[in-house]
């Protein structure tokens, strides 16, 4: 699902978007400038393997995500707390954001429930 970002007005623009077992689903929003909000859940279940034993489990996630959208270049001068996506096509590709996120996801350190039992009983 693309959008382009001179058509997002105040009124929020809902959407969801699927991959495999997870789900993106939220909406965008203009904030002023160049800047659209983004804030979505990311809810689902995904195969990771295990950053402790390699064996692969199902992760459940449900996230809630906030990030800032520019229409092009944008100059960082302090007064935004949430991070800046920059865009230079002057679309959002909501699909590509969720794929992002899940790679972000995939990249963190996650051990399955057996691998955190025993980190539990350890300590
Ligand atoms: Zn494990």
């Amino acid at each position: 699902m693309k959008v382009m970002l001179r058509k997002v007005t105040k009124t929020p623009l809902d959407f969801e978007v699927k991959s495999g077992e997870m789900t993106f689903k939220g909406y965008l929003e203009y904030y002023g400038g160049k800047l659209i909000l983004l804030h979505a859940n990311l809810n689902g279940s995904l195969e990771k393997s295990c950053d402790v034993c390699a064996n692969d489990f199902k992760l459940e996630v449900d996230e809630d995500i906030k990030f800032f959208i520019s229409d092009g270049l944008y100059k960082d001068d302090g007064t935004i707390e949430l991070d800046v996506v920059e865009s230079f096509n002057g679309f959002v590709d909501i699909d590509e954001l969720l794929n992002s996120e899940i790679e972000l996801i995939r990249s963190d350190y996650h051990s399955c429930g057996y691998c955190k039992d025993i980190e539990t009983l350890e300590f």
